[in-house]
This record gives structure tokens, sequence and C-alpha cells, in this order.
């Protein structure tokens, strides 16, 4: 490795950036989790935590990644055998997806072209072929981190009700929580699935659920094998501010202070900022003449933006050049789309200079890797910054 001045730019869309301010806070010693001075922190982060999920229901903290988080949604809410209805809207869908059937539920998947959010049609008529109602649960990812397209979950949303469906609505919301508008609430969710590490701006290491009042009857007959992520055990113990396991300290420190940032910013200002950095990004890309992976202008992400090239084009040797040239990285295409796409990720802790020097980072790699694309695309993107 060459020797590296400056900050190396990570803009992959998770892990994200760490703020000073939450790098320093997770830095303090760690405490007695059975101390009084730790469930003052509980109890005081957890509305905190409450209000950027957009709710005032529980919120259960695992020290575990998102896939952890995925599981506590499936095994508090099911039964073995109970029929699941899931999206095929990317990678991370997939994944969830497999999880689902590796658990011993009934998977249905609606297919999709990775280009496209969970289409509220295709659940319209999935709902009208079972009267009987025997799918339980609706899987979907929120904003689908490998291609950066957002399904619109208050549709799915209204679509359950039209059709009186009673099947519980899981989301994931890894990598649009704090970032896009979401409301676990007013939208009628039922479970929440979020991470620490992407707009939350936290290393990775914590998982969450919001838990929906329907949720938590589902919990009480549902009969998945469970133990570590069962709810109940944590809603107990957090009723007086501690866990039934050791929580991971010192990342709870660095969540108290991610949320006060959040705070600070307005999470109406943090999810209009990410909205401009995206359409920034993608007028930089159509200025360069490459396609945006999401098809559906409704769709777009606030995340991510999926970059994908002409066949000629190889996006892993674009990513090595920027990789190596100018310290950056930027997402790889995953599953399907590995070769085809590159992801930038403008979530979490940036400015309008930090994605400017991302985007020049990005139209530099492409034109040394052999992408004939025009520098008026870095032009278009700055007078979208300036002016929006
Ligand atoms: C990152 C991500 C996950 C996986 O979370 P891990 O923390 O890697 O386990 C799941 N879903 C989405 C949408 C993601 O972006």
């Amino acid at each position: 490795m060459p020797s590296r001045t400056g900050r190396h730019f990570l803009q992959i869309p998770g892990p994200t950036n760490i703020p000073d301010r939450v790098q320093r806070a997770i830095a303090a010693p760690t405490i007695d989790h059975r101390g009084p001075e730790f469930a003052e922190l509980t109890l005081r982060l957890l509305p905190c935590l409450e209000a950027v999920f957009g709710t005032s229901g529980p919120v259960v903290i695992y020290p575990a990644s998102g896939t952890g988080a995925w599981e506590a949604a499936l095994v508090n809410t099911l039964s073995q055998g109970d029929r699941v209805l899931c999206f095929e809207t990317g990678h991370f869908a997939t994944l969830w997806h497999r999880m689902a059937l590796s658990l011993g539920l009934d998977v249905d998947l609606v297919p999709g072209d990775w280009r496209h959010g969970a289409d509220p049609e295709a659940l319209r008529l999935r709902l009208a072929a079972d009267p009987r109602h025997t799918i339980k649960a609706v899987c979907v990812v929120h904003n689908e981190t490998s291609t950066g397209v957002t399904s619109r979950v208050q549709e799915l949303r209204r679509t359950l009700d039209e059709a009186g469906h009673p099947a519980l609505l899981l989301v994931d919301t890894v990598s649009s929580l704090a970032c896009i508008d979401y409301r676990h609430d007013e939208w009628g969710v039922d479970v929440t699935v979020a991470g620490s590490q992407k707009g939350l701006m936290l290393p990775p290491g914590l998982g969450f659920n919001a838990i929906g009042e329907r949720a938590l009857a589902a919990a009480r007959t549902a009969r998945l094998p469970k133990s570590f992520w069962d709810w109940q055990p944590v809603l107990d113990a957090n009723e007086h501010g501690f866990f039934p396991h050791t929580p991971a300290t010192n990342l709870l420190y660095g969540l108290d202070e991610a949320l006060r940032m959040l705070r600070e910013e307005g999470l109406p200002e943090v999810f209009a900022r990410h909205a401009r950095h995206a359409a920034a990004t993608r007028t930089a890309v159509k200025e360069w003449g490459l396609e945006v992976l999401c098809l559906d202008a409704r769709e777009y992400s606030g995340s991510l933006t999926a970059v994908l090239l002409p066949e000629a084009h190889d996006a892993e040797k674009v990513r090595e050049v920027i990789l190596d040239r100018f310290d950056m990285s930027l997402g790889a295409g995953l599953g399907r789309l590995a070769g085809r796409v590159f992801r930038i990720g403008h979530l979490g802790h940036l400015n309008d200079l930090t994605l400017a020097g991302a985007l020049a980072g990005v139209q530099m790699g492409l034109q040394l890797a052999g992408v004939p694309v025009p520098s008026a695309g870095l032009d278009a993107a700055l007078d979208v910054l300036r002016t929006g």
C-alpha cells in the first residue's frame, strides 16, 4: 500500500463515516452494565431512539448486525410452516428470504428485476389469491442497498388494508433509517428492522427491532424456537434500564451521541439533506451518460445511487482504480449485479463538499478506467449543490 495522506473516502452504502463526536463518545471507559449510571443511559436513550423510528412503542436493541435483527423479527412473530411473502427487490431481500426458508417458514418470493421496488399491484394480486388469510407476514426491504431502490411502504400498507388482510408487515430499514422519511406508527408497520452502521453513523454491531402492538400480540403465540432473540426478556429488563445479556455498552454511548446529532439537525432536515445529495449524484450520473439502476423516479433512493455501466466496461475495474488512485471505497455490485454496477453511498455523516469530492473521484476514476464520461457531470452536480 502506498502511504496515504488525508482521510480515506468511505463512500460505500454502509458502514458509513463516523462523526468525531460519536467516535469520542465510544472511547469513554466501559461502565458496569448493572449499575445506576448505565440504567440512566438506557432510559434516556430509548425514547430518543423510538422517535427516529417514528414510534411510541418499544424498540429492542441487540448486540448484533442487521442480519440478527432480521432473524429476531421472524422468530418472534411466526411459527414453523407459516406462510410468508417476500419481494425480490435485490440482494438483501434475497438474503432475508433465504433466512426465512432456513427457519422453516413457507416462503413465497414475488420475483423482481432488481430495478424496481416491491410492487403494490403484485401484493394486491397475492392477497386476493389468499382469501383464507394463510399468509402470516409480508417482508419488505424499504431501501434495497444493492440497487438504490426505495419501496413505497405506505402504498404496500394501504394495499394490505384495502384487502382487509391481517398479515403482519415486516420492514427492513437497515439502510434507510435516519436517511429516508420513515414512520413506523403512522405507516402501520408491525416490525421495523434496523442496524447501527448506516444512517445512524455508528460502527457495525447494533441491531434493532421496533415493535408494533399487533406484532407484540403475535409474539404471544409465535412458536419458532428462540432464546437470545426473544423480545420479552429484553422488554422486561429495559423497563428498568437494563438488558438480559451484556449490552454493547460503548456502542450505546455512540448511539446516545448520534441520536443527539440527529435531534440537533432535525429529522426532516436529515431527510432533505439525503434527498438533495441523492439528486446531485443522479444529475452527475445522467450527465456522464450513464444509467441510474433504479428505473422508477418515485423509488429513487436517498441513501445511495447504483450506477449501471455499459456492457463493455467492468465496474470492478472502476472501483479498483478509484481505490488505488484516490483512496475512495465505493460499493461493489452484489449478486447478479456483480461487475455491472458500482454504488455511491451518500448516507450518514457527510456534507456538500464530501459529496463533491466523492463525485470528483468517481468522474476521474471512470475516465482513468477508460469509461468515456464528460467532465460536465461533476459541474452539473455542483450546480445542484449550489442552487439547491
Ligand atoms: C446492510 C444491510 C443488511 C445487513 O445488515 P448486516 O448489518 O450486514 O447484517 C440488511 N438489509 C439491508 C437493506 C442492508 O443495507
